[in-house]
């Protein structure tokens, strides 16, 4: 069930909080249309339309998806922008890929915002003692990134993402792996998520209570 405020998430007895990232620490969709409207508009240079770079963004990301599915590339934007390249011009081009790639992620990282319950919640965790963990489901190297520009490094001791597990939320692998480095049992911790299908039952699943949040909860 989601929780229509922050406070409504009990830490009594809580040894660790496992957290999903994406639109549960900041809101994710806004963040996105602002990097895809930006990595868009570089494409013109490219001589690609925007008409054609909605239609080729959608394809190729679907195409990504199913080919990679369960794993954390299947949510690769590199990927998905040189597949794009290769349907709108017909051969694969590194300079568009690598460039848009990262002027889609740079936008993005400049336009999060931690949530202010989040922040609240990850301050009173860390004044008791509560170990925390993300879990997370994309590759390494962009999460890594996510989490110093929002500074969670702080608060968090430990990520795991899909990309090292190997598998993706709800696997029970993927909790099962954040539980193991922070050394604690499902029953000592809360997984707090937006996503029902993969954070809640996935946390479930092992035994895990989990708090379902989303846009509206304050
Ligand atoms: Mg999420």
């Amino acid at each position: 069930m989601v929780v229509e405020n922050w406070n409504k998430i009990s830490l009594d007895g809580v040894k660790g909080i496992l957290w999903d990232l994406d639109n549960t620490i900041y809101i994710y969709e806004s963040v996105h249309k602002i990097a895809y409207q930006e990595t868009r508009k570089t494409a013109l240079g490219f001589d690609i339309s925007e008409s054609q770079f909605d239609a080729f963004w959608k394809k190729s990301r679907d195409i990504v998806h199913n080919q990679l599915h369960g794993q954390g590339a299947s949510h690769s934007r590199l990927l998905y922008l040189q597949k794009l390249h290769e349907f709108a011009k017909g051969f694969t081009s590194s300079e568009f890929g690598l460039k848009l790639e990262e002027v889609y992620w740079s936008t993005f990282l400049n336009s999060m915002k931690v949530r202010e319950g989040a922040l609240e919640l990850m301050n009173n965790a860390r004044l008791n003692g509560i170990e925390m963990a993300i879990v997370t489901d994309l590759t390494a190297q962009i999460q890594l990134r996510k989490l110093e520009k929002l500074s969670l490094n702080q608060y968090v001791r430990y990520m795991v993402s899909s990309e090292e597990a190997g598998v993706e939320k709800p696997e029970p692998a993927i909790f099962q792996l954040a539980l193991d480095k922070l050394n604690l049992k499902p029953s000592e911790v809360i997984m707090i998520g937006d996503s029902y299908e993969k954070d809640i039952k996935g946390a479930e699943s092992i035994g895990i209570k989990a708090y379902q949040i989303d846009d509206n909860t304050i």
